[in-house]
């Protein structure tokens, strides 16, 4: 897909924006200021592949805390700044590679310039950070905000597009008079739609990168659904530059998930086994679900090349779906037949595919690795398995003869 063309930032050795790909971000959960466990949590997010984690630094104690834990950490790290503009300057001057700013809940135009001398000084970037939920107001521009509201008059959520737009046009108003254009830009919604539409505005009005977020998006199995009905839009219309998933809960499931988004659109090359399973039907003849949430995890533990891995339930639709799996599993009547890059290796009772299944996946990842496989070589296609002989239902029927 095409990218929208944006202005570029560096955050630390990350960049955002223009041609760079798209990063994934996250934030710790706990206090800045206990600086072993803030040190931990940032090489575990770092570790689950998160490009930049952003910190809160609410009090002076979590910017003193910056100047030891910056030197523990290798990935990029933002502090996130709201009320108190010191808090801005000290986590500068401690290092930080990225400023979040709210400028609405920053006291006064001098002390968001402070904020802007520190971070020019030092060569790092500002996102401008607009929420939904803390639009406050700070100067008039009441006739600019009816002005915008009346053309988007005829939107669902016009009113306060309206407002969050007029709201970083006066932002940036600030940071063109003290010519300081080293920006990021975000506007969260709570709400998917408004993301979408408010996003979609910030990209037809500026060319500064995006950060694209839903905010205050809920524990994950809801928050899941709406970050990335807003996200994945955006980005498959080449919309945002770095993302943040939101959740109420682990922040690694946050990086999990931004990278399986961005794997799913190909903005991003995977690193890892991508798994393909069947949603199960009345067809299934083995405990398929206990098998996938089983292979998932091993494989998440032991392989680290882009194979992809197909279980499936049955023959029926199984052979067509898990085309261009490098490695795959049919099962039916308490057995799995598995094929590896489309030649069959063997049949085997369903107490043995987890263990059989996983063996040719080491396997096949040691051929990629010594260079004896080589992935995407060859189209993957796995030929349709005979059909397993079928239990007889408790009527003594086959159980599902006629597929
Ligand atoms: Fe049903 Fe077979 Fe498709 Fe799985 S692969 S959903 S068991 S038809």
């Amino acid at each position: 897909m095409e990218r929208r063309s944006t202005r570029q930032i560096s955050v630390g050795d990350i960049l955002v924006g223009g041609s760079s790909p798209v990063s994934v971000q996250t934030m710790t959960t706990g206090p800045t200021s206990e600086i072993d466990a803030c040190v931990a949590e940032i090489n575990t997010l770092a570790d689950a592949g998160a490009d930049i984690v952003r910190l809160a630094v609410p009090r002076r104690a979590d910017t003193a805390a910056l100047t030891e834990i910056l030197p523990q950490v290798t990935v990029p790290i933002v502090a996130d700044v709201h009320f108190h503009f010191e808090r801005a300057i000290e986590a500068v001057e401690a290092g930080v590679q990225k400023i979040r700013l709210n400028p609405g809940n920053i006291d006064d135009c001098d002390q968001v310039q402070r904020v802007i001398d520190a971070c020019r000084q030092s060569g790092i970037p500002i996102r401008i950070g607009v929420n939904e939920g803390s639009i406050v107001e700070r100067r008039d521009k009441q006739q600019r905000r009816e002005e915008l509201a009346a053309v988007f008059a005829n939107r669902t959520f016009g009113g306060l597009l309206a407002l969050m737009i007029a709201k970083l046009e006066e932002y940036l108003e600030l940071f063109d008079r003290c010519n300081f254009h080293d920006i990021c830009l975000s506007a969260k919604s709570m709400n998917a739609m408004l993301a979408i539409e408010v996003y979609r505005e910030v990209a037809d009005r500026f060319d500064y990168p995006l950060h694209l977020g839903v905010t205050h998006a809920g524990p994950r199995d809801t928050g899941a659904i709406r970050s990335i009905a807003a996200l994945g839009t955006l980005l498959a219309e080449g919309i945002g530059d770095t993302i943040r998933i939101s959740y109420a809960g682990d922040s690694r499931d946050e990086v999990t998930d931004g990278i399986e988004l961005l794997c799913s659109l190909g903005l991003r090359e995977r690193s890892s086994a991508e798994l393909i399973a069947c949603p199960t039907c009345g067809r299934i003849q083995v405990d398929l679900v206990s098998l996938v949430e089983d292979v998932r995890a091993k494989l998440a533990d032991d392989i680290d090349v882009p194979i992809k891995v197909a279980v499936m339930g049955c023959v029926v639709n199984g052979p067509g779906e898990a085309e261009g799996a490098d490695v795959a599993v049919f099962a039916g009547d308490r057995r799995g037949i598995i094929y590896v890059q489309g030649e069959r290796v063997a049949s085997v009772p369903e107490g043995e595919i987890l263990d059989r299944l996983l063996a040719e996946c080491r396997s096949l990842q040691d051929r990629v690795r010594t260079g004896d496989t080589l992935l995407g070589d060859k189209a993957v296609s796995i030929i349709p398995p005979d059909p397993l002989p079928l239990r007889p239902t408790v009527e003594g029927t086959a159980a599902s003869g006629d597929v």
